[in-house]
């Protein structure tokens, strides 16, 4: 059995609250959130880091990257832009890499962090 925590919760031999599930991807909500919004796009195929993807990777990444407006939208954050060209919403999206990147867990995840103004106190 793998000692990786993401693996496990993928597997589901952790709790997680789980926003996700597909043959490639689980997604779930941070036990720490940094904002309103904050939940993990994270692959089941363990994959230490975003250093560590190959072209093999592609598809998996795009996926990530394609659900995680997707999946803020329906978590609250949706990024609109209204009839008089007037924008609201959105979040940020993030790869930790490395200690230098400040990565804690080494199984490849895709923060989305967002909801309404999360960073203006
Ligand atoms: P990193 O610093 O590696 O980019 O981010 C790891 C993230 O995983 C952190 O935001 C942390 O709060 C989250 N995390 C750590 N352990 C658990 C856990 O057991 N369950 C969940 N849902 N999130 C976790
Ligand atoms: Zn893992």
């Amino acid at each position: 059995m793998s000692a990786c925590l993401f693996c496990k919760i993928a597997a589901k031999q952790i709790p997680s609250t789980a926003i996700y599930e597909d043959d490639d991807v689980v997604a779930f909500l941070d036990i720490h959130p940094a904002a309103p919004v904050h939940f993990l796009i994270v692959p089941k195929e363990h994959i230490a880091t975003l250093a560590d993807c190959t072209e093999h990777h592609a598809f998996l990444l795009g996926k990530m990257m394609l659900l995680a407006p997707r999946l803020a939208a329906e978590q609250g954050c949706n990024y609109v832009v209204d009839a008089q060209g007037v924008a609201s919403g959105g979040f940020k999206t993030l790869f930790n890499t490395g200690p230098d990147g400040g990565q804690e867990v080494y199984h490849l995840h895709l923060h989305v962090i967002g909801g309404p103004h999360p960073w203006r106190g």
